[in-house]
């Protein structure tokens, strides 16, 4: 147990990760299924209740004392259900508690599979990490932020770390999506048959997220400047707590005196104490990731992989390009940092947006990895970081091409012409600058490029069994993506810095 405790936080944190996935594996494959009859302890006008439970969806057989029968069926797969006939089909288990809540109640408690059981189980304890971390986040984020912006000295330096920071996502954001475009031609996933539904009848897409690419950005200038900056606050709009926690200090660098120093003085104690308590919330990471990977893993229906396999492949090979070169080459060549170590310093952060698959649920540990484990200063990663997690989404990015260049693909039997492709690459960076960063945000804002290129909302279905998985790979990059601008941008405010004294 000792030795476990000092082995390093990474390594812990990919042995819960790797455990979590062997428990939830083994629970989704022993028990993923199960069929149970209920007789007995029903409401009087229920005479049974018979129901088949697995990941890919339940189907509920209700007989009534009066000899009627009623079916139902949760769909968790986004697949058309087979043999559903005149049965009432419901997308969420919500829905159906909603309209049957007393059915439901009973399904719940008798006639859920052990891999859902259980699934449901880790959910809430890993559930318990990401609260601790939304918990410190708005905090950290302002006292982080705060003394960064004070510590830069000037309104130059701060025009000029913005210019940079916004130059530098954009670049990382825009190769993203070239590779996905290139490896989808490549790799052609759409074109190799393997029996998928042309526009699976799925989950429609979120018509309000159908917007047009110049109202996506404007509504991100909007969230810019809040309304009610303690409203950002309570939501918590991450954009509009960024953009006043700057207006705020630099307004109290300008008054200049006793009250910039006490502004500074405040934000410094505030940062120490968050930094304090993020840390130790850290420690529980191991475990917060066994839980989160488990319950994954435990409730992820498996046939779809098979199906899916090539597009899947396809966004798997462009993240990883993107993640072992790309970005890289720029630590190496712009931060001249060791990429390897830098990862490595990083990883605590990486292997939490792995699991949570969320870009703002991590940022706490980003802003501590760089600080504590990385030697990055203060006033670049608490700049560079929550900008990041808020618009930059190289993964998201790459991932939207991928997926829609797939969905044109199984849609109109070839690749889309050039011209829609590079409608594709602007659609995907404003949809990745829109999107926020907590899980599946990038699946509902793909609906701006699938409209752009004239694809029915409809055809998403079909990639949306796998997206969990694919939100947290494309989550890792983000991340790993903001962790390197934080290391280039460092690298170069400091040459700066030394330059100037
Ligand atoms: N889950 C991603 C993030 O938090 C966003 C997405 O769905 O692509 O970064």
């Amino acid at each position: 147990m000792n030795r476990f405790v000092k082995l390093a936080l990474h390594w812990q944190i990919l042995i819960g990760m790797l455990a979590g996935a062997a428990i939830g594996v083994g629970l989704n494959v022993g028990g993923g299924r199960s069929h149970v009859v209920i007789e007995d302890g029903l409401p009087a006008a229920m005479r049974a209740v018979s129901i088949e439970d697995s990941s890919e969806q339940t189907s509920i057989r209700q007989r009534m004392a009066d000899g009627a029968e009623r079916v139902f069926v949760i769909r968790g797969a986004g697949e058309a259900p087979a043999g559903a006939g005149a049965a009432s089909v419901f997308d969420t288990w919500s829905e159906f508690s909603r309209q049957e809540p007393a059915l439901s109640a009973i399904c719940e408690a008798r006639g859920r599979s052990p891999a859902r059981v259980w699934g449901g189980r880790f959910r809430r304890l890993g559930g318990l990490f990401l609260r601790l971390l939304k918990m410190v986040a708005v905090p950290l984020i302002i006292t982080s932020l705060a003394s960064g912006v004070l510590g830069l000295g000037g309104t130059t330096s701060l025009g000029r770390m913005f210019s940079r920071t916004l130059g530098y996502y954009l670049v990382t954001s825009l190769l993203a999506i070239v590779t996905g475009l290139l490896v989808v031609n490549i790799v052609r996933p759409g074109l190799r048959g393997g029996g998928l539904p042309v526009a699976a009848a799925g989950h429609a897409a979120d018509p309000v997220a159908a917007r047009g690419l110049g109202d996506v950005l404007f509504s991100q200038v909007e969230a810019m400047i809040p309304e009610n900056p303690f409203a950002a606050l309570v939501e918590p709009n991450f954009l509009s707590i960024i953009t006043f926690t700057i207006a705020f200090t630099l307004f109290a660098m300008l008054v200049g005196g006793e009250v910039a120093a006490a502004v500074r003085r405040a934000a410094e104690i505030g940062f120490a104490v968050m930094m304090a308590m993020t840390t130790a919330i850290i420690r529980l990471a191991p475990l917060g990731v066994f839980c989160l990977v488990a319950s994954v893993t435990a409730t992820q229906g498996i046939g779809v992989f098979g199906s899916l396999a090539w597009y899947m492949l396809a966004v798997a090979i462009g993240l990883v390009i993107h993640a072992t070169v790309t970005l890289p080459a720029m630590v190496w060549l712009l931060a001249r940092r060791s990429p390897l170590a830098f990862a490595r310093a990083m990883s605590p952060a990486l292997l939490t947006a792995f699991s949570s698959a969320s870009s703002n649920g991590t940022l706490p540990l980003t802003l501590s990895c760089a600080e504590r484990r990385a030697g990055i200063r203060n006033r670049t990663a608490s700049f560079v970081l929550p900008l990041g997690a808020t618009i930059n989404m190289d993964g998201t990015a790459l991932y939207e091409a991928v997926a829609v260049l797939f969905i044109a693909q199984l849609h109109f039997g070839e690749n889309l012409p050039l011209v829609q492709q590079v409608v594709v690459c602007v659609t995907a960076l404003v949809a990745s600058v829109g999107a926020a960063g907590i899980p599946h945000a990038g699946l509902v804002m793909m609906a701006i490029i699938l409209q752009a290129v004239g694809l029915p909302m409809e055809s998403q279905g079909v990639i949306l069994a796998i997206d969990r998985v694919l939100d947290m790979m494309r989550t890792t990059v983000n991340v790993w993506s903001d962790c390197c601008g934080c290391a280039v941008i460092d690298a170069w405010d400091e040459h700066e810095v030394k330059g100037v004294t």
